[in-house]
């Protein structure tokens, strides 16, 4: 990608209402776009990111076995009456809206229903299970607080997987998997160290559900770890009992703020008898599937990682999700431009992501937004550094820079 045929710009100026962190930073580098408060658009290189994050949860979904598919946003009034979920008093985020030609339809802020209604169509013996659909999508939920930029939007994008299984023991050790594959995607992410799987309330079908947390001075929820056990509690089961459940003992805990990153959930057949979804078993027998709910959030992940990777200059994105490895900066002539030229192709040749800073603009200004953007390596290419076959090799996160020969360069990026 060339600077100079992106349409965004860095900016020094943020909307005034905007006071969190990630979106503040996420604004002045031309990654995203603030709509409204709790909406966001992404720009290219914001685009960049979510997708590769996106891209990470979909290698961990489809590795545990499951389908991705699209549902819709728009969303059955009819539907969500049968399950009592159509109500505001039970489901208080809803956006609803009047068709023009008569009823009500509401914007998705899950889809368990209409998700179970479809499979209907699908399962209906036991050789039909389990299955494990999953999509990414817009949600939109009418949140009464927006304030934390892509860390609650009003609109955001999720991942939500859906386990459709025979019975609880199938169902639990699917669920365990499903723990297993959102460690992986946040150790993946950068984020390893700083989530922990935290007990909190369950449904009906089971004691417990389980959110992945990450520690955060910005987080809206307050756990409990234990860093022995690799685990946590959320303050609203935090009590003796659980804590003697899980043998765990008050003095070993430590409290943190975290921001809730990830949840699995045990439905049961909560949707399942609501909508009547069931099979026949192996003995003839007529049984409710048994489900469960998975939600990751990557937009939220996005707040969360330009939050978390960040100094007084700007973002530092991991190299996985970067919206490019490297960034080219050629400064001077003739001869300069036509060594980053072959530079640019190069790297593009050898599937290294390059953004190339070929404007006519000061070094000072390519080198700020280089680390504005948070982008993990930058090279110069100049004439001076050209007299001397050197290239100038920048790393975004220690500041550290050294001079490379063209092949040191080629096998650092390799
Ligand atoms: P919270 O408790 O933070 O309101 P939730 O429990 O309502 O979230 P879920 O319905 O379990 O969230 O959604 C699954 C995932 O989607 C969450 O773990 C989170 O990562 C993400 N998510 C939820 N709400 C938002 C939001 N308003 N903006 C961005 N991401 C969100
Ligand atoms: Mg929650």
């Amino acid at each position: 990608m060339r600077i100079s045929k992106l349409f965004t710009k860095t900016t020094k100026s943020v909307p005034a209402d905007e006071v969190s962190k990630n979106a503040q930073l996420l604004i002045q580098a031309g990654f995203i776009y603030k709509e409204m408060a709790g909406v966001y658009a992404y720009l290219p290189l914001g685009k960049k990111v979510l997708d590769n994050i996106t891209q990470v949860v979909r290698e961990e979904m489809n590795a545990v076995g499951g389908n991705e598919i699209s549902l819709t946003a728009l969303q059955r009034k009819d539907l969500w009456e049968t399950s009592g979920r159509w109500s505001d008093e039970v489901m208080d985020v809803w956006f609803k809206t009047d068709l023009a030609s008569g009823g009500q339809v509401g914007l998705a802020p899950t889809h368990e229903e209409p998700l179970t209604q479809l499979m209907k169509g699908f399962i209906s013996s036991y050789k039909d299970l389990p299955v494990y659909p999953y999509q990414f999508q817009i949600k939109f939920r009418n949140e009464l607080r927006a304030k934390s930029g892509l860390m609650r939007g009003r609109e955001f994008w999720m991942k939500d997987l859906y386990s459709f299984s025979r019975d609880r023991a199938e169902h639990e050790k699917f669920y365990d998997e499903m723990a297993e594959a959102y460690m992986r995607v946040y150790a993946r992410l950068g984020l390893g160290d700083l989530t922990y799987k935290t007990f909190a309330s369950g449904g009906s079908f089971s004691k417990y559900s389980h959110e992945f947390q990450t520690v955060s001075p910005v987080g809206e929820d307050k756990i409990y770890i234990s860093k022995a056990k690799n685990i946590a509690i959320n303050e609203e089961v935090y009590t003796d009992e659980v804590l003697a459940d899980l043998g765990l003992s008050r003095e070993e805990m430590i409290e943190e703020t975290a921001v809730e990153v990830g949840n699995i959930f045990t439905l049961g057949t909560k949707f399942s008898d609501a909508l009547d979804l069931s099979y026949t078993a192996e003995d003839g027998s007529v049984q409710k599937v048994f489900m469960g709910s998975y939600g990751i959030g990557p937009s939220r992940l996005m707040g969360i990682i330009a939050e978390h990777f960040s100094d007084d200059k700007g973002l530092v994105w991991p190299e996985n999700i970067a919206p490019g490895k490297v960034y080219l900066v050629q400064i001077g002539g003739d001869e300069s431009r036509k060594i980053a030229d072959e530079l640019y192709d190069e790297l593009q040749s050898k599937d290294i992501s390059v953004i190339f800073d070929d404007r006519d603009a000061r070094p000072g200004a390519k080198f700020a937004d280089a680390e504005l953007m948070g982008i993990p390596y930058r090279v110069t290419v100049s004439d001076r550094l050209i007299e001397n076959n050197s290239y100038e090799f920048t790393d975004r996160k220690t500041g550290q820079t050294e001079l490379l020969t063209h092949d040191e360069l080629l096998a650092k990026l390799d």
